[in-house]
């Protein structure tokens, strides 16, 4: 079989946010020889099923659906005339940042690029990963094919409803199955504070007088052809079902929102250094994994709670790309690494390669929920060398930190810690 054969300066895998605002970058910092590759039949990744407000707020300064905030970016890329291959994917990724693709319109090509930006989005863990015990009835579902079902295929998943986690979007299908009709019977969740955005608590939950059950878990799934009842149980502080505590809740529908997880394949696949605490791989202020002139950016990177931080990944992504492959890129200074300490879940970027800009910036994931906080950078000795304070941490929110970059410049080491 013939294979095509393709050399291009930037190739973008992954079509939504993160891919469009990556490849808008590139090509308008004067990049021609640029391809975006994406295995669905249309742009704009998962925000198509995303019909909610909620998008755009900080953008554009106006509340938008993800469709709506997602347009604007495609009339942009259709706009610079940027080459896209439509369901096409990209099977293989080597370190030397060779790929194959395979689609229908292209066939099998094999291309190699100067830059890679890796922005295929994220998934959903489903029953296996959080081992509900129980038979597999139909009716369980996870919350992101629910969303579709209901909002792309116009079909309703069910009509009595259970839904485990509380991530964002276990709560904006809480909301979208009640205005659908159906009756959302409780959100369980297995931590002792809800996992998802404060606004959608109050917007979801609250509003419609849906019920939270913190500190719950679901220890059985009853049913045999379809979902009958789950068994839910309270958790004791020492995190095992207390005994007496299980009850039935009788439901037809169990959805999982038990959270995102980075689409790793390709990224393993081309040997990229992955963080244990993101699920992505280490990038540091350019969005540049360890493989030189490999990025990654979007939900691949880090799952965001926010697509506006996305779009702002990809820009930087793109911008830095575009300067690798036309020869603007600013000098390196020998890597920095970045690493959560106290308090802190994960922190972005890993590492900085480059100190050329007067502000680095941090995203930080806290661990707790904390009121007037102390944010201490410390360096390798331990000494803490910048502090700032917050009156609120939680686990459900990202917060950035802007640091001088005059304290950053001796450091080897950087350990961030937040105290109550
Ligand atoms: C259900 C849900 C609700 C949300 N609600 C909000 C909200 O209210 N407000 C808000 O600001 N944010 C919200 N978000 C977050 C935001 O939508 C996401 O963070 C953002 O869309 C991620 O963009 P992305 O480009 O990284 O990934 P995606 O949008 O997932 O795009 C990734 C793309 O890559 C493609 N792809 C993957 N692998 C390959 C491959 N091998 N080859 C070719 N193509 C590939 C996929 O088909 C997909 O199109 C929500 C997210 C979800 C999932």
């Amino acid at each position: 079989m013939d294979v095509e054969r393709r050399l291009l300066d930037i190739v973008v895998i992954g079509g939504g946010p993160a891919g469009l605002a990556a490849a808008i970058t590139a090509r308008k910092a004067g990049v021609e020889s640029l391809l975006l590759i994406e295995r669905d039949n249309g742009l704009g990744g998962i925000l198509h099923q995303c019909v909610h407000t909620g998008f755009g707020l900080k953008r554009f300064g106006q509340e938008m659906t993800g469709p709506e905030y997602v347009e604007r970016f495609i009339r942009e890329f259709e706009a610079l005339k940027i080459p896209a291959a439509l369901n096409t994917m990209v099977t293989e990724l080597t370190r030397e940042r060779r790929m194959i693709a395979i689609g229908e319109p292209v066939g099998l090509i094999e291309i190699e690029a100067k830059a890679v930006i890796l922005a295929m989005g994220c998934r959903e863990r489903a029953r296996g990963a959080i081992g509900i015990p129980g038979a597999r009835p139909a009716g369980v579902f996870t919350a992101g094919a629910a969303q579709r079902m209901l909002n792309i295929e116009g079909l309703m998943p069910g009509r009595k409803v259970v839904i485990v986690g509380s991530g964002d979007i276990g709560l904006i299908m809480a909301r979208r199955l009640t205005l659908e009709g159906a009756k959302v019977l409780a959100v369980v969740e297995m931590m002792p504070y809800p996992g998802g955005l404060t606004r959608n608590l109050v917007q979801c939950l609250q509003d419609f007088k849906i019920p939270l059950h913190l500190s719950t878990i679901v220890t059985e799934i009853r049913g045999k052809q379809r979902v009958e009842g789950v068994t839910v149980a309270q958790l004791g502080e020492d995190g095992k079902p207390l005994s007496g505590s299980e009850r039935v809740i009788r439901c037809d529908t169990l959805l999982i929102s038990a959270g995102l997880i980075p689409e790793n394949e390709l990224s393993q696949g081309a040997g990229i250094e992955l963080d244990p605490n993101t699920h992505g791989p280490v990038i540091d202020q350019d969005m540049e994994t360890v493989v030189p002139g490999m990025f990654a950016c979007g939900d691949v990177a880090y799952v965001h709670n926010i697509v506006d931080w996305v779009t702002a990944d990809g820009e930087t992504a793109g911008c830095a790309a575009a300067q690798l492959v036309l020869g603007k890129r600013p000098e390196r200074c020998a890597p920095i690494s970045v690493r959560p300490g106290e308090g802190i879940q994960c922190v972005m970027p890993q590492r900085f390669t480059c100190l050329a800009s007067e502000r680095l910036v941090l995203s930080l994931r806290p661990n707790m929920i904390a009121r007037d906080v102390k944010v201490n950078i410390k360096n390798e000795t331990g000494k803490v060398i910048h502090t700032v304070l917050r009156k609120v941490v939680r686990p459900a929110e990202i917060f950035d930190m802007k640091l001088p970059v005059e304290i950053v410049r001796e450091c080897k080491e950087l350990y961030i810690d937040v105290m109550p």
